[in-house]
């Protein structure tokens, strides 16, 4: 069960870990975010409990134009929803600037680590911000496929070749980019430490990072309000919400190198 303070135990434990880590990075999932505002996918509140995942392929995407049309109805909607990162966000921010904090590999697409200031942020499954054309991998800023969608196009196509624009994220079914996924492992497997925060760690191969940290030697902590794939091999795993157990981190950080 979460508790809503963090044991202070496993805080210290924590905080001693980081302190003594030459390379620790950090390896955030949707959980990191719902304190802003969006839900994950697999929490109690979690978009699969409300919707079918299998509708969300990319085989989907390209064969069936009514889902299209759904889905950039739904975007041209939510197109006013605007938020911002929280505490959790923060505090990774501010690991960084205490020298604690090698890098931010995260699943997430919101774009809410580089807008709290972390500065090297590797987006595994891409990001909300563009489109991106699946014949000719041209990039354009979303807004202005949004502007296209108000002007009455309902599935728009690449200005350049016409192939089909989807939002720059990676749906079930497509790979993750091949240079961000190459850092992305680089920078775990020469690290002593992968903070893992709000992941449930089951989609794969996203969730084989923090696992290939552990098998070139990183100790893997958890900061998690359900039980994940890895709790057995990580210590600590603390079950309280990201935010304010990050901040508390952050704070016995400071406490302790005065
Ligand atoms: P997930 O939904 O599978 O798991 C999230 C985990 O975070 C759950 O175990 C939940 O209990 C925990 N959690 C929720 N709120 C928390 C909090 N405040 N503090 C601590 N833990 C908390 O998410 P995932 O593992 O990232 O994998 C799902 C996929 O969802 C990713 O591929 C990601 O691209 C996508 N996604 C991203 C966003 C986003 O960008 N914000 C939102 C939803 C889904």
């Amino acid at each position: 069960m979460a508790t809503t303070v963090p044991d202070p135990v496993l805080v210290e434990r924590l905080t001693d870990a980081l302190a003594s880590s030459r390379k620790t990075v950090a390896f955030t999932g949707a959980g990191i975010s719902t304190e802003s505002g969006i839900p994950d996918f697999r929490g109690p509140q979690g978009v699969w409990t409300k919707v079918d995942p299998s509708e969300f392929t990319i085989q989907n995407y390209v064969s069936n134009p009514d889902h299209r049309r759904r889905v950039w109805r739904m975007r041209a909607e939510h197109r006013d929803r605007t938020y911002e990162p929280n505490a959790g966000h923060r505090a990774l921010v501010e690991l960084e600037r205490l020298g604690a904090l090698d890098c931010v590999i995260t699943q997430n697409i919101d774009g809410l680590h580089q807008q709290a200031g972390s500065s090297v942020v590797l987006e595994l499954h891409g990001n909300t911000r563009e489109v991106k054309c699946l014949s000719c991998d041209r990039r354009a800023l979303s807004e202005t496929v949004i502007a296209r969608l108000d002007a009455g196009e309902e599935d728009p196509r690449c200005l350049d070749c016409g192939g089909l624009l989807k939002s720059a994220t990676v749906s079930f079914g497509e790979a993750m980019p091949e240079q961000i996924v190459n850092e992305s492992l680089e920078r775990a497997e020469s690290a002593d430490l992968c903070l893992v925060v709000g992941s449930s760690l089951v989609v794969f191969p996203a969730a084989g990072i923090p696992l290939a940290a552990a098998r070139a030697g990183a100790r893997v902590a958890i900061i998690n309000n359900e039980p994940t794939e890895l709790d057995e091999i990580a210590d600590p795993v603390i079950r309280s919400p990201a935010g304010v157990t990050l901040s508390a981190v952050v704070a016995r950080l400071r406490a302790n190198s005065r």
